[in-house]
């Protein structure tokens, strides 16, 4: 195979990576930009597997390439990989997709830690490509270990609660001086036994460091610790590809290094909070209320055939869901109800979208697109905002902090200063959940009991589906 080829192909894939990212950022184009970086992936894994396999035509001579063994070696594990991610793909629930990721950034680390590994028995290391070996061994490692904790607590197969060790954070401090020291020794001499020490020292102090600096995070904040570990993930592959000489992995890495930081970014700047503070834990850990108990009344009930009826007689409805609609899986009675509210009493239907609502940005987005809800009534928190006071009935299906007026109002509120639906302003707000229990963040909602609004228990799916009958 020609280098030019490879280069190019390399070229092609790296600019299809951008397009998917570009195309991923609005729903319109989110399937176009899907398949643009499932292109991308595939012209990438076909060319590089080539070249590994065939070699390289220089000159006229073949230069590298495998022996039978080593392409079954290749392959095989190809084959087995694909046919395991196929099968979890098309068995995850889409509230499962944020512990399936922290899985798959495992795998991200545990390659770049053993990509480190074999390069350095390869040998004839020089100073800066030990450097970049031993940095990537290390992210590797804390992604490897770090990822496995994520999924661990976020699919309950392990305590969520934070793991509170004394002087975590000094712990964490010392790993990390320890780490540049080792570094430091490493790039200055790296042959024979005092190498092998070295990147076998930071191999096991980055492994426990992912292990304690995920542990210690509640819970709640896993999306966006799995989003911190996903740029990990990014900048572990890139420093593999330093070591490997691969551009398309440097590129591909950087990319995702890039985009899972500003995510993680994205999602603390709509959570009202500092990168720093999700690392330290604490907020959103166990569920446990971290706000005072305030006394604020009453709330008031009502039925599903109440709701129809207040649904009938209006001309305009906003429905704001929320992690409860994830929960309930209510999205597709919430299309059906849309639909009949609008074709058969001419109702103006439409929603709002908070930055965080559910457990990962675009979450609710995903799910009304898969229940086929047209985008054009999608709005984002701010193109909708202004508009719920001349709105008739708000629907809060499941939503609870994103639609929390003490974010506003309250200072001293945990989620003080976090942008919220501005739901209290519409003439009534209906609210769909299970119990007065709080959310995510553990602190009561003041929205609850005020004069235009009624809570409408139950499961979500279940009280939809009452109105549309009703209806
Ligand atoms: P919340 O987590 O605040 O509230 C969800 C509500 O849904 C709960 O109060 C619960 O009440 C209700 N609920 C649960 N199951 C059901 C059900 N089957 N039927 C009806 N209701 C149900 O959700 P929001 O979406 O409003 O807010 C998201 C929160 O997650 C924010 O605090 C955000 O900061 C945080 N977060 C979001 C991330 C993101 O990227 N989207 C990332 C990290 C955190 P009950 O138990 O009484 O039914």
């Amino acid at each position: 195979m020609a280098p030019t080829l490879q280069s190019g192909s390399y070229i092609l894939a790296g600019l299809l990576f951008i397009l998917a990212l570009a195309g991923l950022s609005k729903h319109e184009t989110s399937k176009r930009g899907n398949v643009l970086g499932c292109v991308g992936m595939a012209v990438a894994l076909i060319i590089t597997v080539l070249t590994t396999l065939i070699g390289y035509r220089s000159g006229g001579v073949i230069l590298g390439g495998l022996p039978a063994w080593g392409v079954a070696a290749v392959l095989l594990p190809m084959a087995a990989g694909a046919v395991i991610g196929i099968l979890r793909a098309l068995k995850v629930e889409m509230t499962g997709m944020p512990e399936l990721i922290a899985l798959f950034h495992s795998f991200v680390g545990l390659a770049a830690v053993l990509v480190g590994w074999v390069s350095f028995m390869e040998g004839g290391l020089d100073k800066l490509h030990a450097g970049e070996l031993f940095v990537g061994v290390f992210i590797g490692a804390v992604t490897f270990t770090g990822s496995i904790i994520a999924f661990m607590k976020l699919s309950a197969r392990m305590k969520s609660a934070p793991l509170a060790l004394p002087h975590h954070n000094l712990i964490n401090l010392a790993a990390l001086v320890a780490f540049v020291a080792l570094t430091v020794v490493f790039v200055l001499k790296h042959q024979g036994a005092v190498g092998w020490i070295m990147l076998a020292a930071v191999t096991i102090i980055a492994l426990a460091l992912g292990l304690h600096l995920v542990a210690a995070i509640g819970g709640g904040d896993m999306p966006v610790v799995v989003s911190m570990l996903n740029s990990y993930s990014g900048w572990a592959a890139a420093a593999a590809g330093f070591t490997l000489n691969n551009d398309l992995l440097i590129i591909t890495g950087a990319l995702v290094g890039s985009s899972g930081a500003y995510l993680s970014y994205i999602m603390c700047k709509a959570m009202n909070r500092s990168f720093i503070s999700v690392i330290m834990g604490g907020f959103g850990s166990d569920g446990a209320v971290v706000g005072e108990a305030k006394d604020y009344g009453e709330h008031r009930e009502i039925t599903a055939p109440e709701v129809a009826e207040l649904l009938k007689h209006a001309s305009s409805v906003i429905i704001t869901p929320g992690y409860g609609m994830a929960v309930a899986q209510a999205q597709t009675a919430v299309a059906e109800l849309t639909t009949k509210l609008h074709r058969e009493h001419g109702v103006k239907v439409r929603f709002g979208i908070h930055p965080v609502a559910g457990r990962l940005p675009g979450h609710m987005n995903v799910l009304l697109a898969e229940a086929k809800v047209p985008y054009d009534i999608v709005l984002e928190m701010d193109e909708i905002n202004d508009d719920f006071s001349d709105t008739d009935v708000v629907l809060v299906i499941g939503a609870n902090d994103t639609v929390n007026p003490a974010a506003l109002d309250d200072p001293h509120s945990p989620i003080a200063g976090m942008p919220v639906l501005h739901v209290w302003e519409a003439g009534q707000v209906i609210i769909f959940k299970r119990s007065m229990a709080t959310g995510y963040a553990g602190v009561q909602n003041p929205l609850f009991f005020k004069e235009n609004s009624a809570m409408l228990f139950g499961d979500a799916k279940q009280r939809v589906e009452d109105i549309i009958r009703a209806l």
